[in-house]
């Protein structure tokens, strides 16, 4: 059976606004295999579902979901248990690696950087010189920037930066379009590339990383990737492509 890994913000909803068709597609595929992918690792993922639920797209509440924060955590646990880590990030990020990892300010096995408050002179200074005597560095995910409704805050992508610079380290990446994430829904679902469906609203992110593991992929221009923007044509283009997802209907089984 074709199995689902949604993209939520541009797919979705929009900050508090739900995108026209959303609701009828969360129906559609309320019995086939689906779990939501973010690479916002700033928040816990009962954050997430609490919005998708109070927006009325959840009508199959069982769907996991997973941030990069949990991806992140999943996969260092998976190279390395017992991992010990040193995080710059919010609330979601701790949260994930405090289930599975030993926080240290010392001589942490890995210096992992994500969304949210944290960043500053003296946590930059404590990873930076762990990072020079050895830690390996990690970021949740590469994105430069995230819309958060009237503004515009920094992504994972330009947090890991200056950890970059000091160590000259190149960080290993968790969220899209790396592998791990889409490979954690995967697994969740008992999925593979083959059967598996991902949708989003970024060519570079959501679409090109399915794309490249082998993923049929779904483009929805309903996020800032709109309808009249070209598709770039050094990614590998999308199975589908379409203004809003009440353009698209659902393939038999
Ligand atoms: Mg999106």
């Amino acid at each position: 059976m074709t199995a689902f890994l949604l993209d939520m913000d541009g797919v979705l909803y929009r900050g508090d606004r739900v995108i026209d068709g959303a609701r009828e597609f969360m129906a559609a595929i309320a019995d086939r295999p689906h779990a939501f992918l973010t690479n916002n690792s700033s928040l816990p993922p009962e954050r997430f579902q609490a919005r998708l639920h109070r927006l009325g797209l959840l009508p199959a509440p069982a769907a996991p979901l997973i941030t990069s924060a949990l991806a992140t955590a999943e996969h260092l646990q998976r190279t390395h248990p017992g991992f010990r880590y040193f995080a710059v990030g919010g609330e979601g990020l701790h949260a994930a690696l405090n289930a599975v990892g030993e926080p240290s300010d010392e001589d942490a096995d890995y210096v992992i950087i994500g969304e949210g408050d944290g960043l500053d002179y003296a946590t930059l200074t404590r990873g930076g010189n762990m990072l020079i005597r050895g830690s390996r560095l990690v970021v949740t995910n590469p994105d430069s920037n995230v819309d958060d409704g009237s503004r515009v805050l920094p992504g994972g992508g330009a947090l890991v930066a200056p950890f970059e610079v000091m160590s000259g380290q190149q960080a290993l990446v968790i969220g899209k379009p790396e592998p791990a994430l889409y490979e954690a829904g995967m697994r969740a679902l008992g999925s593979t590339p083959k059967n598996t469906i991902m949708v989003g609203d970024r060519p570079d992110t959501d679409i090109a990383g399915a794309a490249r593991l082998g993923m049929r992929t779904l483009l929805v221009r309903t996020g800032r990737f709109g309808p009249d923007a070209a598709y770039p044509n050094d990614l590998p283009p999308p199975s589908w492509d379409v203004n809003d997802l009440r353009d698209w209907s659902l393939p038999a089984a």
